[in-house]
């Protein structure tokens, strides 16, 4: 079964703006997708519905064959998610901040530790630990969230524009360590941006959207044989 698919997805806010026309998508497992588009295509709303952040209007979605409407609470243990903005209390230390991420996904400390490490050590914050988040950089906050993401081994991972505000020498080490984890864990990767130069580099599949609807679902190798 695909990681992730979507049928006839529809989005109306509570303001009557059609944000979601009826998307269908299906990402593979093992892929790294992308889902390209301008500000204010959809990409956010539809990550939104798959994390249960933003309420659908229509349609189905299902995360390794488990459908949202039917067992949220399971599918969750399967997702990470990397929201845009900085969503952790910056007055706690590093370090809790992941802690607390493991405790709600149910690991216990033990578990939870070594994998702390683990993870903020490749991310070049466990020196940082024992401070709080409020005096780590921007890159750091973005790279905190993604350490706090991956805790509990989430098979499929969600960043939704996850190099925005970042530079480009931060930009580069961020790809190196997505690529690692798509490749070595084999953890499905779905990010959304609005740079096709990031979706070159890092995906295989890509969708685009435009006003709430996929105009384009292909290979990145497929669509750059046409520009
Ligand atoms: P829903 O239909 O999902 O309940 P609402 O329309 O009630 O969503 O809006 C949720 C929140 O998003 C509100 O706080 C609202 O002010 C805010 N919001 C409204 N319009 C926009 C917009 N165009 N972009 C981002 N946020 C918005
Ligand atoms: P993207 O992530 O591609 O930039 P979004 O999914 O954030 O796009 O937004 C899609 C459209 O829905 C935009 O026009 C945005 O203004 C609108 N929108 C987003 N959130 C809300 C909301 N809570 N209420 C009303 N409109 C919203």
């Amino acid at each position: 079964e695909p990681a992730l698919s979507i049928r006839g997805l529809t989005k109306e806010y509570g303001n009557g703006f059609q944000a979601l026309k009826g998307i269908d998508l299906d990402v593979q497992q093992g892929d790294f997708f992308a889902l390209l588009g301008p500000n204010g295509a959809g990409k956010s709303t539809t990550l939104g519905v798959v994390c249960s952040l933003v309420q659908k209007t229509q349609g189905q979605v299902s995360v390794f064959g488990i459908d949202i409407d039917k067992d949220f609470s399971k599918a969750k243990y399967q997702i990470g998610v990397v929201p845009q903005e900085f969503n952790f209390n910056q007055f706690e230390k590093v370090l809790d901040i992941v802690l607390a991420q493991a405790g709600y996904y149910g690991m216990t400390r033990r578990e939870a530790l070594p994998r702390a490490e683990q993870l903020l050590t490749d991310l070049g914050l466990w020196d940082k630990r024992n401070g709080s988040a409020r005096m780590l950089s921007g890159g750091m906050k973005r790279r905190l969230m993604i350490a706090r993401a991956l805790m509990h081994r989430p098979k499929l991972l969600i960043l939704d524009e996850p190099t925005a505000g970042v530079d480009i020498e931060l930009r580069r080490s961020m790809w190196e360590y997505m690529r690692r984890i798509n490749r070595d864990e084999g953890t499905t990767i779905i990010l959304t941006t609005h740079y096709l130069e990031e979706a070159e580099s890092l995906c295989r599949n890509i969708a685009i959207i435009n006003h709430g609807e996929i105009v384009r679902n292909t290979s990145v190798r497929e669509l750059l044989t046409e520009l």
